[in-house]
């Protein structure tokens, strides 16, 4: 009895064994079934992933096109608009008829608002492709405000507008940050503000606060017009949108105005709000982050303009050297010509030298007073030079030698002196600290100070003509105010370096050096690129210069080659833009 009931029980354990089997056999091939649909679904979301990536990139590169459409074709837009407004510019200054100068002022008013219009397209495209990038440099925000004054008051005195300005005393007088971005902040803020407003006042007002992170400048631009309906206030950042058009339609305008304006704001840290009455009138108010370089206050905005004008009058005590003999040593003829130019009135006798080889020769058989050598050169820099000149036996052997440089970084002053330079002067050259070497090294005798009778009539004619302005809307990429002042406020001379800095196009040797990986020869030819657009006033263009340079100094190839076509451009427009424009 116990026999059969094991029997059965083994029975019953194999028919579970049996089943067990079967139930393994099913999920083993449920989990086959399982693998195969996961190898597919792998494949399919490989698939779609590699489509998505594929339809992405078709997509960037459209959009990549369409704003290198939009920048190359501003650019190609840029060129003959100038040429068309400079040759205008000569009919109304020499047109002695009435109508045909009405004319042309006609020409030349829509000539500029189509230039705004395209540089404001410029920036959008550049905006929309990622482009557009902050340019931080050190800048005078008095100056800023003088310029936007100096730009805007007539336009508002010509509509009946008061013009008021309000600069809180405790701004901190030099700051660090996109001076042009800032500019273009207010001028586009102050211009709206005088477009909409038919009667009654526009006002500027900056204040500020310092905070742990740096300082927080205040824009503030307020105005008795037409204001804006509250409905309306939503959608007046969005691009190429205007608002009230019924009302609007006789004033020009794109649209692009604000959304540029708010698109540099928020680059910058900061936020633009606005609030307006319709029918009352606006306020525009933009934050945006600063860094402190120079803790002064700005103090009395007013008093300080009026100081910065008489210390331009003083100025006007030069330098008058007759008998002493200098030498300048600097492989770019550009900045030999900028020195003897601003040493023009004083009666130096200044020879130059283009290599350190040249300059040795020349100090084999000539005495010279003192030498200013520059550093980079190529063959021969300026240090292997002064060594070189010190192991000689010349008439030289204790003529000072001072290192002119674009090397402004701190450290480098002790560098060049352990190096056995007497002094050194940074470049750009101001002339007053040039003729203060002048004075510091030459003897006693060579050196006399006399009225400079010529540089207070220039500073006459910029107040009665004020040439900046003229200047400044032909190279709106400019900083004329800095070009100018590197060449004593005088017009003829900063026209002049304009035409030398086109003369020494560097783009074709820069181009020639990159061909052949030539890197030290394009560090040493950017540098003087560098040096030479700063001297113009080009400050995004030395900029971008300086980053190449250092880019070569520190052998990244790859930023070289990825940034090395922007810079092209903005360089060979400015070239082009120089010889077409007289
Ligand atoms: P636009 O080139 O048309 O002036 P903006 O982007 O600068 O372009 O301004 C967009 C719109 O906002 C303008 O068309 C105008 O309707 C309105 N707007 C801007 N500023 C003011 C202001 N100060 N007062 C009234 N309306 C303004």
């Amino acid at each position: 009895m116990e026999y059969i009931s094991l029997e059965e029980e083994l029975k019953e354990v194999k028919k579970q064994l049996k089943k067990a089997e079967r139930e393994i056999r099913r999920l083993e091939n449920e989990n086959t079934l399982l693998i195969n649909m996961n190898k597919k679904a792998t494949s399919m979301r490989d698939f779609s992933e590699r489509e998505l990536v594929l339809a992405k990139n078709q997509a960037e590169k459209a959009d990549q096109a369409k704003s290198d459409f939009l920048a190359s074709m501003s650019h190609e837009i840029r060129t003959p608009i100038n040429a068309i407004l400079g040759m205008n510019e000569l009919i109304i200054r020499e047109s002695s008829e009435q109508n045909v100068r009405d004319y042309a002022k006609d020409i030349e008013s829509s000539g500029r608002m189509l230039l705004s219009i395209i540089n404001d397209i410029l920036d959008f495209s550049k905006v929309e492709s990622g482009k557009m990038e902050i340019i931080a440099v050190e800048y005078d925000l008095a100056s800023v405000i003088n310029d936007i004054i100096n730009m805007l008051s007539t336009k508002a005195k010509d509509k009946g507008l008061t013009f008021l300005v309000e600069v809180d005393r405790t701004i901190p007088s030099i700051l660090y940050g996109d001076e042009i971005k800032i500019r273009q902040i207010i001028m586009n803020l102050m211009t709206n503000a005088i477009k909409y407003t038919e009667k009654g006042s526009v006002k500027l007002s900056l204040k500020g606060a310092k905070d742990e992170i740096g300082y927080k400048l205040y824009l503030i631009v307020s105005d008795t017009g037409k204001g804006i309906k509250e409905e309306d206030q939503k959608r007046l950042f969005e691009s190429f949108t205007r608002v009230d058009e019924v009302e609007n339609r006789a004033i020009e305008g794109t649209g692009l105005g604000l959304t540029l304006t708010k698109c540099f704001v928020e680059m910058m840290g900061g936020e633009l709000s606005v609030e307006s009455v319709y029918g009352e009138g606006s306020t525009f108010t933009a934050y945006i982050r600063q860094e402190i370089v120079k803790d002064d206050p700005i103090g009395d905005f007013e008093e300080r303009i009026a100081r910065k004008r008489e210390q331009r009058e003083n100025n006007s005590q030069r330098l008058h050297a007759p008998g002493c003999k200098v030498l300048v040593v600097d492989d770019v003829q550009m900045n030999c010509k900028v020195f003897c130019g601003l040493l023009k009135e004083t009666g130096l006798e200044i020879d130059t030298a283009f290599s350190g080889r040249e300059a040795l020769n020349r100090c084999q058989n000539k005495k010279y007073n003192i030498i200013y050598m520059d550093h980079r050169m190529p063959n021969m820099d300026g240090i292997e030079c002064l060594h070189e000149l010190r192991s000689m036996d010349t008439p030289n052997n204790d003529t000072p030698v001072i290192i002119l440089t674009a090397n402004a970084i701190s450290g480098m002053r002790e560098m060049y002196m352990e190096e056995g330079f007497d002094d050194y002067l940074s470049k750009p050259i101001e002339v007053k600290y040039l003729e203060n070497s002048i004075r510091k090294y030459a003897s006693d005798w060579l050196v006399e100070t006399v009225k400079d009778n010529k540089t207070e009539s220039v500073i006459k004619e910029n107040k009665a003509e004020s040439p900046q302005i003229s200047f400044q809307e032909k190279y709106p990429e400019l900083n004329v105010n800095l070009g100018l002042m590197y060449c004593m406020n005088d017009e003829d001379f900063y026209q002049e370096m304009l035409k030398e800095y086109a003369g020494g196009d560097k783009s074709n040797v820069l181009k020639e050096c990159l061909a052949s990986g030539n890197y030290s020869d394009f560090g040493t030819f950017v540098h003087a690129v560098k040096s030479t657009s700063l001297n113009i006033g080009a400050e995004h263009l030395s900029e971008k210069a300086k980053r190449l340079e250092n880019a070569a100094k520190e052998l990244d190839i790859q930023y070289i080659h990825s940034n090395f076509d922007e810079f092209l451009l903005e360089y060979e427009s400015l070239i082009k833009k120089i010889n077409s424009t007289e």
